[in-house]
């Protein structure tokens, strides 16, 4: 299995994942162009997708889906609830957390996270003994983030601020609370602590996803989790995945 975080952040989010059978996208909250460009720039070909996985209504995770959808003519794979939500014409493939199904080769196995979206969803990709964990936008570390997450080889989760930077950033207080709050986003701590929580031998990857422009910054990001990384009997790998540009294609060992 390998992976490219084509886009992350608040501006919109979007991952490649691909195996033997085919691929799929992880949410698509860039402009269906952008996401061409920037799959055209990392070699991905486009035909490879089987279907747009989307964890939630937001902006940030659907405004290139209609036309993306239409364009490559493949399902979209996300829970009821969202579903009613998007008003898409495309197939539709339900997703129901804790319920495991087949699709293009992968095992989906999609788990409620909290979040100020109508039915949150985060979700593991499973083929062989590989597994790939996507958990962004959410408020709090459940136990079923913990148990979904703990076996996986790759992980992407989201480090979304840093406490500080947010209390004295220039969100209006409305905005902070709902950030900061058990609806919103995770911040680097909580993050951290996930990850420990779930390092173990098997976890060769990680990604911290979905930083805000304002109230984090990368290189305070990445000297924090290296810093608790350094701490561990087990170093995964440590990547930070950004806003404009896509990471490399991480593979996954098998
Ligand atoms: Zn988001
Ligand atoms: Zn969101």
């Amino acid at each position: 299995m390998r992976f490219c975080v084509l886009a992350s952040g608040s501006h919109g989010n979007a991952t490649y994942v691909e195996d033997t059978d085919g691929a799929l996208l992880i949410d698509c909250g860039i402009t269906a162009r952008q996401c061409m460009q920037r799959m055209q720039e990392r070699n991905i070909d486009p035909a490879t997708i089987k279907g747009i996985i989307i964890t939630h209504e937001h902006n940030d995770h659907i405004k290139g889906l209609p036309l993306l959808a239409a364009r490559l003519k493949i399902p979209v794979l996300t829970s009821p609830k969202t579903w009613a939500k998007l008003n898409l014409k495309a197939e539709f493939i339900s997703l129901r957390s804790e319920l495991e199904i087949e699709f293009a080769g992968f095992k989906l196995r999609p788990f409620n996270i909290t979040h100020d979206a109508c039915d949150p969803l985060a979700l593991v990709l499973a083929s062989g003994k590989q597994q790939l964990g996507y958990c962004t936008d959410l408020g709090e570390i459940t136990s079923s983030v913990y148990d979904n997450l703990k076996n996986c080889s790759g992980v992407i989760i989201e480090s979304n601020h840093q406490p500080a930077l947010l209390a004295r950033g220039p969100y209006p207080a409305w905005l902070k609370s709902r950030v900061a709050s058990p609806q919103g986003h995770l911040s680097n701590q909580e993050a951290m602590d996930l990850l420990e929580s779930i390092c173990t031998s098997n976890l060769q990857t990680v990604v911290a996803a979905h930083l805000s422009q304002v109230n984090n910054s990368p290189a305070l990001l990445r000297d924090l989790w290296q810093e608790r990384i350094n701490k561990f009997i087990h170093k995964p790998d440590l990547y930070i995945a950004g806003q404009d540009t896509p990471l490399p294609i991480i593979q996954l060992p098998a």
